[in-house]
């Protein structure tokens, strides 16, 4: 991912503006017209007008790359190069900086870029994706070859393929880096892993009989409670040092 501006950051993201903005020394016209840039590959959604009041972002360029969407703000209105539903490439031209909106101060001098950048619909700061230095050829596309590819890497380290739909959801437009970190480090994949050892483990040491025991006798001795958490959790280590 790129920085959606050559300009200098003038505010920062944080709870009361979790978006970053940018702008060019030497004020409001050398900032005006300046060019704006997809930060990522993606689709575009939305081209135009959004927001009212304080928050009236102006004219806006959103496109969505897999879970994350952007928000390019306080566009000059008749700029944007790009329309809703087009594909877009990283640090393709989309539109140019301006003053649309609310900005301070208002008009020329308020010129600059306010970059809204989400993940799952959460504000994030996008600066910290900027390093990634990924996009364009590397975001995994929804075709067979790349279905086969992510498929067979995720076999290899974790042992099992997963459905066209995971991939569709979880794969298609994400970075070569996110989904391998992803996999390495699926959670849910690990419990899964675990799950089948701990339920053999559980049926050899005859769990059931002991949770229906503790229900038919009433009045339980706490060690007896005691115990049954200790032999799980013992279950649960013995089933994870199976898979060292
Ligand atoms: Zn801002």
């Amino acid at each position: 991912m790129i920085s959606p501006s050559s300009g200098v950051v003038t505010q920062g993201f944080s709870g009361s503006h979790p978006a970053v903005d940018y702008a060019y020394n030497g004020g409001g016209s050398t900032s005006y017209g300046q060019p704006i840039v997809a930060p990522e590959a993606g689709r575009v959604t939305y081209v135009g007008q959004m927001g009212t009041g304080v928050n009236d972002a102006g004219t806006v360029v959103q496109i969505v790359a897999g879970a994350r969407t952007h928000r390019l703000c306080h566009l000059i209105p008749s700029s944007p190069t790009v329309g809703a539903n087009q594909q877009v490439s990283m640090g393709q031209v989309v539109g140019q900086m301006g003053y649309s909106g609310y900005v301070i101060p208002a008009g020329m001098a308020g010129s600059h870029l306010h970059w809204v950048m989400e993940i799952n619909g959460l504000r994030v700061d996008g600066r910290q994706y900027i390093n990634e230095k990924i996009g364009g050829d590397d975001m995994i596309q929804n075709n067979d070859s790349e279905f086969e590819r992510w498929w067979k890497l995720h076999r290899r380290i974790r042992g099992e393929g997963f459905s066209r739909d995971y991939f569709n959801k979880g794969f298609v437009g994400q970075s070569a880096i996110t989904m391998i970190d992803r996999i390495q480090n699926d959670p849910q994949a690990d419990y899964r892993e675990y799950a089948g050892d701990i339920g053999n483990l559980a049926i050899k040491q005859d769990w059931l009989k002991v949770i229906e025991d503790l229900k038919a006798g009433g009045n339980i001795p706490q060690a007896k409670i005691d115990n049954l958490i200790k032999e799980a959790e013992e279950a649960v280590a013995a089933a994870k040092k199976l898979k060292e």
